[in-house]
């Protein structure tokens, strides 16, 4: 290669590196969605791989930059754990454990009611029995001595009609672990346009009988809890979304083991309801690989 050749080619590649740099970091910036996963505490010793988890699946849509936030340990003293939600346009709960201080408690009200997203993932519902906003944004919990004064049961019946049910109980129970259909109710939500009404979800812990103040509460998918699984015989509420002041908040009781968070229908869900939280709208399509009917489809 001749001198001159070599110096122009040195020139432009210089070019394109520093012309490319502040191009793609203005994307990003513009682009992505600041997400915090919390957890830290659970009864699901498996919390640190779905965090990751969790953490990859947002991430692969180019939508999401995501931050972990761990709490102390059990017992351990929280006056420490004082994450900054505005940095953040979304909170994903999964977390089930001690009592987060006061003042972590409202700076987190004030961030949903102020148009903050949230999402809700498995025990994150069983969290917080006593903490009455916290309720009012996940809508329905379960576990932690709930009953009747924690507000109604709310389901389908087998006329596909919502029933709200204030009958005195336990709130919270599951039967056995096993691949179940999920059944949308609500196909016009933007987190379930365009997906297939019946999908095979892989096995999981099917939630039922929770219960909560179920305000402002819409039901978007159902699963049916068979008895001979030892379940209730009703449609239950496996993913719903609820409006606390501005803020939208999406809730998916699905997710006990790794393997239920491999399914490609959880993901999508996580996908989307993360999206629509934090702007009302769902951008993403529907995967090519999403399960059947009676065709479970696991992620790679
Ligand atoms: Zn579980």
């Amino acid at each position: 290669m001749k001198g001159s050749t070599k110096y122009i080619l040195l020139w432009l590649i210089a070019g394109l590196c520093v012309w490319n740099i502040p191009y793609s970091a203005a994307q990003s910036v513009k682009k992505k969605i600041n997400v915090l996963i919390i957890d830290g505490q659970n009864n699901h010793d498996n919390w640190p791989q779905t965090t990751e988890m969790m953490k990859g699946y947002l991430e692969e849509t180019g939508l999401f930059s995501v931050d972990v936030a761990t709490t102390p340990s059990p017992g351990q003293p929280m006056d420490r754990f004082k994450p900054d939600f505005q940095q953040y346009r979304v909170v994903v709960m999964n977390y089930n454990g001690d009592d987060w201080l006061p003042f972590t408690q409202q700076a987190f009200e004030e961030f949903i009611r102020a148009g903050g997203g949230m999402v809700s993932v498995h025990a994150a519902d069983n969290a917080f029995p006593g903490w009455l906003e916290y309720n009012k944004m996940i809508g329905l919990g379960g576990w932690g001595h709930r009953n009747e004064k924690d507000g109604p049961y709310v389901y389908y019946d087998e006329t596909g009609k919502r029933v709200v049910d204030n009958s005195p109980g336990i709130g919270g129970s599951h039967g056995k672990y096993h691949a179940f259909q999920v059944v949308i109710r609500n196909k016009k939500h933007p987190i379930t346009r365009g997906l297939p009404e019946i999908w095979m979800h892989n096995e999981d812990e099917l939630y039922d009988r929770l219960r909560g103040p179920a305000e402002n509460m819409e039901i978007l998918a159902t699963a049916f809890s068979a008895k001979d699984q030892r379940g209730t015989g009703r449609n239950e509420p496996v993913m719903m979304v609820t409006r606390y002041g501005k803020g939208r908040v999406f809730h998916t009781t699905l997710g006990h083991g790794d393997e239920s968070q491999q399914c490609v229908g959880f993901i999508t869900f996580l996908q989307r309801g993360a999206e629509w939280v934090a702007t009302g709208k769902v951008t993403q399509k529907v995967p090519a690989t999403f399960p059947g009917a009676d065709k479970i489809s696991l992620h790679p």
